[in-house]
């Protein structure tokens, strides 16, 4: 067996132990963990904030309206979905969808590691703000240093970590999708890959994925 074939079976085996995961309070209410989801051997990875309703039931990150709009910026820049490997920081769906609190985070990183230990990726895209604090471990927001590459040590390995907005905050701010397009439209190039000729993946005026309620006051406030 290759190094690749043993790190998707290592991969496999850990997301059947992290499946009975009981290290925070999150496990008794959630349907399952979100273990994380796409190519073992990516060389891109995506890591989003938490499972919200639809990925708690189909036990898949990025399964409703944000994840729609991740798809389809991934394929305006020429990435298949089924490529790249995409995660969150936390595996379990916080109640309401409120923010992950810090023992929740904490509790929970261990695992966000060992899949970078075991994916070896070479750009690790953090969406929003609390993927972009942990895996920089500097406290500077995504409003500040989205679009902005560094060199980083992720489970290790040096990794490139590239902040961008997350989908999810683009859904309700058109101007956002501008922004997080433009940094898509980066990651061929980071990749070390041709990048292809600009277009725009969806007209900003017309709706990207059904409709989503705008978040109650308290939740999702830390996408930006
Ligand atoms: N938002 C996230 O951060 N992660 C998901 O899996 C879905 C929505």
């Amino acid at each position: 067996m290759g190094p690749v074939a043993a790190a998707e079976l290592s991969l496999i085996a850990y997301g059947d132990v992290v499946a009975g995961c009981t290290k925070c309070a999150l496990a008794e209410g959630r349907t399952q963990v979100v273990f994380g989801a796409g190519s073992p051997s990516a060389e891109l990875m995506f890591v989003g904030e938490a499972p919200g309703f639809h990925e708690d039931k189909q036990g898949v990150p990025f399964v409703g309206a944000a994840g729609k709009l991740l798809s389809k910026l991934l394929a305006g820049i020429g990435i298949e979905r089924e490529d790249v490997y995409i995660a969150n920081v936390i595996k379990c769906r916080p109640p309401g969808n409120r923010n992950p609190l810090p023992e929740e985070i904490e509790a929970c990183e261990a695992h966000l590691w060992r899949q970078i230990e075991l994916i070896q990726p070479k750009l690790v895209a953090t969406l929003g703000n609390f993927a972009t604090k942990l895996l920089s471990g500097k406290p500077a927001g995504i409003t500040q240093v989205h679009g902005r590459e560094q060199e980083v040590m992720l489970g290790g390995q040096t990794v490139t970590l590239y902040p961008i907005f997350h989908p999810a905050a683009a859904l309700y701010t058109p101007r956002m999708l501008e922004v997080l397009e433009a940094d898509f439209r980066r990651i061929p190039e980071l990749l070390g890959r041709a990048a292809l000729p600009a277009r725009e993946v969806t007209p900003v005026s017309e709706p990207v994925a059904e409709p989503v309620p705008a978040p109650a006051t308290g939740q999702q406030l830390g996408l930006f």
